[in-house]
């Protein structure tokens, strides 16, 4: 095994390279099991006084940091059961949680809360804030070294060793730093293949899908005795030709994110300017209310970011590790289209079952890898497939009104009968269903596998129901314009 002392209580020094949600959820769980853990993270971040000052971090090594962030279910309940102090800490620095049946649509009319509901509340929090508070209860642990501005260039390993064991990371000033464990959490920009490559190893080809979007945000804090509009409505909206949601965030902020298609160039040039990123935001039922006076920019310019990916990175092949005392975490190994806000949830849950593999296999390397990796593929990958085939539809509908086509196709085609039960079934029932609403909010927490929805017979009729009932009912409301022509021509 390499000399690979893993997973014996207390002595156990491991490297985390990256200092991201996913990096910063692995110091946290390894040093509360005793491992002596090293951070290193590429940006200069020395440790803010307050989440405002946060906000201001120069995060170029993440730059999604300024960018909305759901906290999903999944990661809240984690949070609750495992580190009630951090997420104690979350609340009292202004984050909020968002329970699930309050603030309901008016139409839901037989709404009675279960007790599984205690399950659903998401976090309402700036990104640079949940981190924030995540590195200084990192920091907090005594066992945890934060060392910033140092890039890690490569890997150490074993020489000898097949497959290679890896035994330290190479810093940018040429030193090496030895450790029993190399944990990759360096984001989904992570040059992981090339260190592979550099230490003997020949990795799989990522596979790779593009999610067809650019990102635009915008932040925002309420002005003196301003308060957030009802939220008893949409929170977001998809024209199809564009996305949009509004998030709530701490300390009485809030951000809007508008998504384009990737070839939709004029609209993307325009959402750059912020007064038509305003404009434009005023246009669209869910988030007009949030720009009607009430907040004012905490972002001069609009974040944009392109270049968003589905990517699944493999790192155990054929049954075998392709390095042992490595192993990858969060959108290094596994990344997802930005608008499920999967991903910290995923980073986070990812890196507890890396630990949980660790204490199942003290000193073996080898199995602990393989069962991290069979965990990691039956508990997450089905997220990373789900947001595949979401983004091929959705890129599908895109191209096609961007050409000025019908996206629907003509009568007999199957993804027309699909379009018209989500727009006239699902949506409409969510509104009106408390078990249908329950069904999807699990889904999109990531409490049930994705494709529970469907399979729920009951659920499946109640939507189904809903759709045949759609001419006995007027038109839903469109949630902004439906020509992306009247769009344009309203915010130059
Ligand atoms: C636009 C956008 C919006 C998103 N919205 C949401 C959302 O709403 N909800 C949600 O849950 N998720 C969201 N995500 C995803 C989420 O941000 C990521 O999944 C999450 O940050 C993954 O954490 P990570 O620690 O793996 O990577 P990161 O947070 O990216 O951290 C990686 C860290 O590694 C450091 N690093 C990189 N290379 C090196 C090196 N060689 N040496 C040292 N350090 C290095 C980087 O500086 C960085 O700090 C969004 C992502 C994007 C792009």
């Amino acid at each position: 095994m390499g000399g690979n002392r893993l997973g014996r209580v207390g002595g156990v020094n491991v490297a985390v390279v990256g200092g991201g949600v996913a990096g910063l959820g692995a110091a946290v769980a390894l040093a509360r099991r005793g491992h002596s853990v090293t951070v290193f993270e590429r940006d200069d971040t020395p440790m803010p006084q307050s989440a405002d000052e946060a906000f201001d971090w120069d995060r170029r090594g993440a730059p999604q940091v300024r960018h909305s962030h759901a906290f999903l279910a999944r990661l809240v309940r984690l949070l609750k059961s495992d580190y009630p102090d951090i997420y104690q800490q979350l609340l009292d620095e202004g984050a909020t949680e968002m329970p699930f049946g309050v603030d309901l649509p008016p139409t839901m009319l037989d709404f009675e809360r279960q007790p599984a509901d205690d399950d659903l509340a998401m976090l309402a929090c700036r990104r640079t804030t949940f981190e924030w508070v995540l590195r200084r209860a990192a920091l907090g642990e005594g066992r945890v070294e934060f060392r910033t501005g140092i890039a890690i260039t490569g890997l150490v390993a074993e020489a000898a060793s097949d497959p290679p064991h890896v035994t330290g990371v190479r810093l940018a000033d040429g030193t090496v730093s030895e450790s029993d464990l190399v944990v990759v959490a360096c984001g989904r920009r992570s040059a992981l293949p090339d260190w592979l490559r550099g230490i003997g190893c020949t990795p799989t080809v990522d596979e790779t899908d593009d999610t067809g979007i650019v990102y635009f945000s915008r932040f925002y804090r309420l002005r003196d005795r301003a308060a957030y509009p009802p939220r008893t409505g949409p929170i977001g909206g998809d024209l199809g030709y564009l996305k949009y949601g509004v998030f709530v965030g701490d300390n009485r902020t809030f951000s809007v994110t508008l998504a384009t298609p990737t070839d939709d160039q004029e609209l993307r040039t325009k959402l750059t300017d912020p007064e038509a990123f305003d404009r434009c935001a005023r246009q669209l039922v869910a988030t007009a209310p949030w720009l009607d006076g009430r907040a004012e920019p905490i972002t001069e310019s609009v974040h944009v970011m392109a270049g968003l990916i589905n990517r699944w990175r493999q790192h155990v092949v054929d049954g075998q590790p392709l390095a042992t005392g490595l192993i990858p975490i969060g959108d290094a190994v596994l990344c997802t289209n930005p608008l499920y806000g999967r991903g910290c949830a995923t980073a986070f849950w990812g890196a507890h079952l890396m630990v949980a593999a660790i204490d199942a296999h003290p000193g073996d390397s080898r199995r602990m890898l393989i069962t991290y990796d069979t965990a990691l593929r039956a508990e997450i990958h089905p997220w990373y497939r789900a947001s595949v085939e979401q983004d091929a539809e959705a890129r599908r509908v895109a191209a096609a009104l961007l050409a000025g086509e019908d996206p629907d196709g003509d009568a007999s085609d199957q993804r027309r009968f699909m379009r018209g039960v989500f727009r006239d079934g699902l949506l409409p029932a969510l509104r009106r269903d408390p078990v249908v609403m329950r069904a999807f909010f699990r889904s999109l927490n990531l409490l049930t596998a994705p494709d529970a929805m469907i399979k729920d017979s009951d659920v499946a009729a109640r939507v189904l129901a809903v759709w045949q009932d759609r001419d006995n009912r007027a038109p839903e409301p469109a949630l902004g314009p439906k020509r992306r022509a009247d769009l344009l021509a309203s915010i130059v």
